[in-house]
Order: structure tokens, then sequence, then C-alpha cells
């Protein structure tokens, strides 16, 4: 257990909106294994990003815990909570979030730069990844110069770059056009599994949940 990349026990979120509540997550258990890559569905607003949110420790459940690689997140400071989500947690969103102003390298670079790594390997750490993504030539441009696949293929290497060893995705290709979706979607599963990490991704998509190792479907606030 204590070496699952994330475990959920009994996880609950509730919203007050007014004087009513909203149960979201009813109860939520879920253990990933370490490079075990798990796709979460469920119909338009039944929690998969709250969920995702939780497991990302950017939101507290109302009740039970979440542990990242055997830590439990509950019982952390604030830095230390922190600390948790920089070193072992890797971000994809449905928008890239890319810097503007940046270059697809800078914007792989930067956070490795942040994370202590020397320029000079963050460079060679971010070809690597690009070229993978097969962006090599595209390294220099910035993200307006850029597709809507290649920005969010820029946007894998970065949620990979600092070798986090769970990943968490909400729908990565949900604004690409279907077949864009499937290269990039392609290109993202491959990446994943050479590096060993553990996923959680969220997707509409029934063809790219079939490509993961096992599949967790959200309805009613319970995991199935
Ligand atoms: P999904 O990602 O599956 O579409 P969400 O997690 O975004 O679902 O939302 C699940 C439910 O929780 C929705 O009914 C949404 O309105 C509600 N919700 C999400 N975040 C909040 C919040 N901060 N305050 C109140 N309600 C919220
Ligand atoms: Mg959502």
């Amino acid at each position: 257990m204590s070496d699952a990349a994330l475990s959920l026990i009994d996880v609950r979120r509730r919203f007050k909106q007014g004087g009513e509540t909203l149960e979201v997550l009813k109860g939520i258990d879920l253990t990933i294994a370490s490079g075990e890559i798990v796709a979460l569905v469920g119909p338009s607003g039944s929690g998969k990003s709250t969920m995702l949110q939780i497991c990302g420790l950017l939101e507290k459940p109302t009740a039970g815990t979440v542990a990242i690689a055997g830590t439990e997140a509950g019982r952390l400071s604030d830095d230390k909570r922190t600390a948790l989500r920089r070193s072992h947690l890797g971000f994809v969103y449905q928008y890239h979030h890319l810097l503007p102003e940046f270059s697809a390298l800078e914007n792989v670079v930067i956070p490795q730069m942040i994370a202590g790594v020397s320029r000079r390997q963050a460079k060679d750490r971010a070809m690597a990844l690009l070229d993978g993504m097969g962006l090599a030539k595209r390294a220099q441009h910035r993200p307006a110069e850029l597709s809507g696949g290649e920005q969010q293929r820029v946007a894998i290497c970065r949620a990979l770059a600092n070798r986090p060893r769970l990943l968490l995705a909400d729908e990565p290709t949900g604004n690409l056009d279907p077949h864009t979706s499937d290269h990039v979607f392609a290109g993202f599963l491959r990446l994943v599994r050479d590096e060993g990490l553990a996923a959680l991704i969220a997707t509409h998509n029934p063809d790219l949940a079939a490509r993961m190792d096992r599949t967790v479907r959200l309805n009613e606030g319970r995991l199935s």
C-alpha cells in the first residue's frame, strides 16, 4: 500500500451553495499502483475535476484520506503539502496554460530551474521530452506560433519535466479535433509509459479510456 502512487480512502467532498449542500463525492476509495495508468470517466458534472483537484492537493476533501506515494497529505503543513505536490505531481489541463512570452523550450525549462536543476540539465531534459513528442523543430517557437495540438504536447512535456510520480490530467485532449486528439494522446501515453509514471486521466472519450490499464467510473458521487 505504501508504495502506491495514489491512495484515496473514503474521500468525501461537499459544497455549500446558499442553503443547499451538494455532496459531490460520497466516499471514494481508489489505489493507483506505481506505473499504472487509470482512466476516470463519468458524466459531465459528476465530480471528475473535483476529484482530480483533491488528488492534486489543490483542494482539501471534506473528509477522508489522500496519500501520495505513501505520504498522507492531510497531516502535512501547507508548505510541506506544496513541496509534496511539486516533487511528486504533474498536471495537464484541457487548456495548455503555457507562458505566452516564452518559447516551447523555455516553458519546459523554467519549472525545472525553479526546482533547482541547472539550466544546462534542464535544457537537455526539455529537448529530450520535446523530441519524444515530435516537437524538436518547434522548440524555439512561442505558443502563439504553434497549433492547438502542438501547444498541448508542450504542456504535456512541461508536466513531465520534473519527473513526477503521478500525472493528473483533466480531459487533456478535450479541446482538440478528433484526429489531433488521437495523435496527441498516443504520444502522451507513450511518454507516460516510457517514464514509468502512474496517471489518472479524466476523459469523455471511450476510445482513449480503452487504451489505459483500467477505467474507473464516477457516478452519483461514487466510483465503480
Ligand atoms: P466534472 O468535472 O465531472 O464535470 P466537476 O467536478 O467540475 O464535474 O463538478 C461536479 C459538481 O460539483 C458540479 O455540480 C459542480 O457545479 C459542483 N462544483 C464544483 N466545484 C464547485 C465549487 N467550488 N462550489 C460549488 N459547487 C462546485
Ligand atoms: Mg471537469
